[in-house]
């Protein structure tokens, strides 16, 4: 007699972000029955489109990091490669209360490499740059554990290249003034690659020597939603069941199998592996014995405007502005238009303007309150952006609004996660952040199964 057919595993993944879709799709290649559970009636999460003004837009992320190759490799199995689209090589700018320059090269984290180049000086003075270059003779000391990255950058660059260089670039990642970061946020080798070479500058050219030539960034034409369309489908296509609308409630052990509460089954599903790739504080809620703890980093608000504003042609200020604190609620704006030329040439001279916020900076303003309305967001958004962009914006350019909400919006590194047998933590779950990080993590399991099944 033959032997019975080996009993297929079945898998349930919770969350249909990146990170959910990229799971689901290794492990029906590999044979499993994966059903995906997502509480929303699409799939992408954070890298998902949004219509404002009859225009598709992204919704959340807007471009992915070309670091390591990993993006660009996946692009390449999904067929998407001749999508791939370059920003506009203009630079974005630094803007405060009497202060606008263009943001100079930068070799790592706002850090430039040389301290006497053009733009350089142009942003921070003579005086600066002098005072910037002496990274290279102070003596190098150790980093305590506890030192924040306010206190190693000043120490180091002095006041005026931390303020106007590192902050608004390491403010724009991390959603956190220097002050309030660890220095040890910013990577798990950087206190160590300080000393070993001999200062921040001369760690910022390494970086800026390993990187790979080209944009460091890179985006799709049509948006990076794209990415996670083409992910859904080719789900789909390896016979992944997409459950969506459906919301998880609790997951548990229990003797052998895992079950999933959901809020619309009436008996648990029960299944060999679980894998959760909803953001922490989710997966906190729903799998507290096993997911990070106490995770929840804040909420970002992002403003979709689009304009008639003639006066925006010329990209005033490039590809867009990281804000120093005080002079607008936002903290960072992207002039999508100007940033991306697949998407100006779709707009018919509309602009596209994006405004990043913390959520507590929009506390009290009313989302949805006409842009005239004394305490409405709009209101509050068109003048962010007037003040950023340096040319007068009001509710007559206004075409249209969205305004997006997202949980758990700043990087975390070091989540306390304690995954068990048969229950894995991905994407933003398991502490990553950022498209290339949460596909280059994906590869990297599939190539060690690849591996060890050769
Ligand atoms: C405004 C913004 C801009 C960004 N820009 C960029 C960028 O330009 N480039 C870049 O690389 N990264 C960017 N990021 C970060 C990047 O988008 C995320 O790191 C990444 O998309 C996270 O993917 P994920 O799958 O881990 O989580 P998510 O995308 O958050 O997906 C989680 C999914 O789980 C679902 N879910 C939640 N709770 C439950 C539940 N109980 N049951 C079922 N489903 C549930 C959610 O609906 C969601 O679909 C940005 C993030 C934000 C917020």
């Amino acid at each position: 007699m033959a032997d019975p057919l080996p009993q297929r595993r079945t898998v349930a993944v919770v969350g249909g972000g990146v990170a959910g879709l990229l799971a689901a799709r290794r492990r029906a290649a590999r044979g499993d029955v994966v059903t995906i559970l997502e509480a929303t009636e699409s799939l992408g999460g954070r890298v998902s489109r949004i219509e404002v003004d009859g225009l598709e837009l992204d919704a959340g992320a807007e471009s992915f990091a070309t670091r390591g190759g990993s993006v660009e490799r996946l692009l390449a199995e999904l067929g998407l490669s001749d999508a791939v689209a370059e920003p506009s090589p203009t630079p974005a700018w630094v803007v405060g209360r009497g202060v606008a320059h263009a943001l100079p090269a930068s070799g790592w984290m706002g850090v430039p490499t040389d301290p006497f180049a053009p733009d350089v000086v142009a942003a921070i003075g003579r005086l600066g740059s002098l005072r910037l270059a002496m990274d290279r003779w102070l003596p190098v000391r150790v980093v305590a554990p506890d030192a924040t990255a306010a206190g190693v950058f000043r120490r180091r660059l002095g006041r005026r290249a931390t303020a106007r260089l590192v902050g608004p670039v390491v403010r724009g990642i991390y959603s956190k003034p220097l002050d309030a970061l660890p220095f040890s946020v910013l990577g798990p080798d950087v206190a160590s690659d300080l000393v070993a070479r001999g200062g921040l500058l001369a760690l910022a050219a390494a970086r800026r020597a390993a990187a790979p030539a080209g944009a460091a960034v890179l985006g799709l034409e049509g948006g990076v939603a794209t990415l996670a369309e083409a992910l859904g489908d080719d789900a789909r296509r390896l016979g992944v069941a997409v459950r969506t609308g459906v919301r998880v409630t609790e997951v548990r052990a229990a003797s052998g199998v895992w079950e999933v509460e959901t809020g619309v089954d009436a008996a648990p599903i029960r299944v060999d592996e679980v894998v959760i790739a909803v953001p922490p504080a989710a997966a906190a809620r729903i799998a507290p014995a096993f997911a990070p703890t106490g995770a929840s980093t804040g909420r970002a608000v992002l403003v979709t405007l689009v304009l008639d504003a003639p006066m925006l042609d010329a990209a005033p200020r490039g590809n867009g502005v990281l804000a120093l604190p005080g002079l607008a609620r936002a903290k960072a704006l992207t002039h999508a238009t100007a940033k991306w030329p697949w998407l100006a040439a779709r707009t018919g001279g509309r602009h596209v303007v994006r405004l990043s916020y913390d959520a507590s900076a929009c506390a009290g303003l009313d989302e949805g309150a006409p842009a005239e309305a004394p305490g409405s967001l709009a209101g509050a958004a068109l003048a962010d952006a007037s003040a950023l962009l340096g040319v007068p914006l009001g509710p007559p350019q206004l075409r249209d609004i969205a305004v997006v909400s997202w949980p758990d919006s700043s990087p975390l590194r070091d989540v306390d996660a304690r995954p068990a047998p048969g229950l894995t933590l991905v994407g933003s779950a398991a502490g990553l952040s950022g498209i290339a990080a949460i596909v280059a993590a994906d590869f990297v399991l599939s190539d060690s199964q690849e591996r060890m099944t050769a």
